[in-house]
């Protein structure tokens, strides 16, 4: 392992955009673990929260901005790159504020609400000639990095099936993911977007085809304005089905089965925070691998600060995420019609990735 620590004056500094759970449970606690990342600023619409924040974390009042005046960030040399982790539908606006006064970007998923915001944010990052990453945490983590590399090997035999599961509970707190207008749908942009990603990232292919169903309780007060439940299938072009489950109406489970010829893999859980396991099943054992784990987060933060510090494009690029969008559109397109919906064809492997991450990136902790 290379330790690839940096002084704090060469690190990415980040604006930080929206301080909710995802900020303050999770990456807060990551930037402390990163390596080549720095917390320099938190833009929010709560100023005494914000503040508070910045104190605890070794900043100060004057790191603190709130969303009027975001553009004040142009002054600040110290601050290169913005981690924007707001409700779905602000992630246009902020992506293309953030572009205009040249910061990289870097965004949480899903990238927007529809193929219209998530092509304009691709288009004004790279007019601004600013880098634009998809905030897939799953790509850096060395489970599904592993998986991905049995697949490739052969070690498999020729992989025929994936199935994914992606379910929880939603409560009714007046959550802004049961808003239409700022989550963009239900649990297939927030949770099922994961298993979508991962069968993609893991197949390595594009899909050309999906059929899919959507369901919600009728009557339950949640799924009024966004669906509660939805089931999809992808085709990809070497013949691999992908078989997904989605929910905010189920206890929660997360976990993805690779069905192949010789043997097969289970991630159980497989879109966790920590404690992924993989497990490799043949005819003739049953084999768990033992993965150092990493902070899934500080991984992803030091991949773009790595793209940022060398200027190469980011593994899960903006291109990644709007190829997402489209297939959730065609999802629902399928859902609504009730037909299969074919998607634009793609030749090739990661024809919407960058460079994979280097691997002491990702095997440092
Ligand atoms: P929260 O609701 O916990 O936080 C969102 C924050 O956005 C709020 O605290 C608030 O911050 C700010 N905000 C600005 N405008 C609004 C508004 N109109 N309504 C609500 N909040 C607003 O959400 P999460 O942190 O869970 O999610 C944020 C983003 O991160 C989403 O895009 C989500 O999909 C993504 N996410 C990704 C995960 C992953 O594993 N990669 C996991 C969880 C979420 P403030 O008070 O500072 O202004």
């Amino acid at each position: 392992m290379t330790d690839q620590t940096l002084p704090p004056q060469e690190r990415t500094g980040y604006a930080v955009i929206g301080l909710g759970e995802l900020t303050e449970a999770q990456l807060f606690p990551a930037f402390h673990l990163s390596q080549r990342s720095r917390l320099a600023a938190l833009v929010s619409g709560d100023s005494n929260k914000a503040r508070e924040q910045a104190r605890r974390l070794g900043l100060s009042d004057a790191d603190v901005y709130d969303y009027d005046h975001f553009e004040d960030l142009r002054e600040r040399a110290d601050v290169q790159a913005v981690f924007i982790v707001l409700p779905n539908s602000l992630h246009r606006e902020f992506t293309e504020r953030a572009a205009r006064i040249g910061k990289q970007v870097l965004c949480e998923k899903p990238l927007a609400v529809s193929v219209q915001d998530a092509e304009a944010m691709v288009r004004v990052c790279a007019e601004a000639g600013v880098l634009l990453m998809t905030a897939y945490r799953i790509q850096y983590t060395p489970h599904h990095q592993l998986a991905r590399e049995l697949m490739e090997s052969g070690q498999l035999g020729r992989v025929k099936l994936l199935d994914a599961v992606n379910v929880q509970t939603e409560p009714n707190e007046g959550q802004w993911r049961l808003k239409r207008a700022l989550a963009g749908g239900g649990s297939l942009p927030d949770v099922g977007l994961y298993c979508l990603n991962t069968a993609r990232y893991l197949i390595g292919e594009e899909p050309y085809e999906v059929f899919a169903w959507t369901h919600s309780t009728p009557g339950d007060p949640r799924f009024a304005e966004v669906e509660e439940s939805v089931s999809f299938t992808l085709r990809f072009p070497s013949g691999v089905v992908s078989n997904n489950l989605c929910s905010y109406g189920a206890a929660h489970h997360r976990s993805l089965r690779v069905l192949a010829e010789r043997a097969n893999l289970t991630l159980d859980p497989a879109f966790d925070y920590t404690n992924l396991r993989i497990r490799n099943d043949s005819q003739t054992e049953v084999k768990e691998y033992l993965v150092k784990e990493a902070d899934q987060f500080a991984l992803e933060l030091d991949h773009f600060s790595a793209c940022v510090q060398s200027g190469r494009q980011p593994f899960t690029p903006g291109e990644e995420g709007l190829q997402d969008v489209r297939i959730i559109a065609a999802i629902y397109q399928s859902a609504a019609e009730g037909r299969p919906v074919q998607l634009q064809r793609f030749e090739g492997r990661d024809v919407f990735r960058g460079q994979p991450p280097e691997r002491a990136e990702r095997e440092r902790s």
